[in-house]
């Protein structure tokens, strides 16, 4: 069984009162933030309400995306089945907490992100000799 290394801190109330899962699923789905259009379809099809609305990374006003969060995921797939871009991978249990950092480009479930992969931010030839 992986740890679920994928989770930075506490969970925002809204998120963390909403009713968590009964056992740990063989699937999880993670959202490719990268490939994702804010379409917001993947949502409707979710039987246990898990995808939650992230702010783009550039204008967060006008840009939006969605996160699956991993912790309240049960792996059914329907998301994955009915997102018109395909962006969507159903990941075993152990890769899903494994590839979810890279995938997110930001998160309000406090899961780990690209940017906490990668905490030196700045670029070697940037640097001064
Ligand atoms: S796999 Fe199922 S439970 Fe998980 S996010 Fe997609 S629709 Fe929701
Ligand atoms: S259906 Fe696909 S493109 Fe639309 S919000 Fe969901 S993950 Fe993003």
């Amino acid at each position: 069984m992986a740890e679920n290394t994928a989770r930075l801190g506490p969970r925002p109330p809204l998120i963390a009162s909403k009713p968590g899962r009964k056992k740990e699923p063989r699937l999880l789905a993670v959202i490719n933030q990268s490939g994702c259009t804010g379409c917001e379809a993947c949502i409707i099809f979710c039987p246990v309400d898990c995808i939650e609305i992230v702010p783009g990374m550039g204008i967060a006003q006008f840009q939006q995306v969605v996160e699956v969060d991993i912790e309240r995921c049960i792996g059914c797939a329907l998301c994955a089945k009915n997102c018109p871009w395909d962006t969507i991978p159903m990941l075993s249990y152990e890769e899903g907490i494994s590839q979810a950092p890279g995938l997110t480009l930001k998160s309000v479930c406090n899961q780990k992100t690209r940017e906490d992969l990668t905490p030196e931010t700045t670029p070697p030839s940037s640097q001064t000799a």
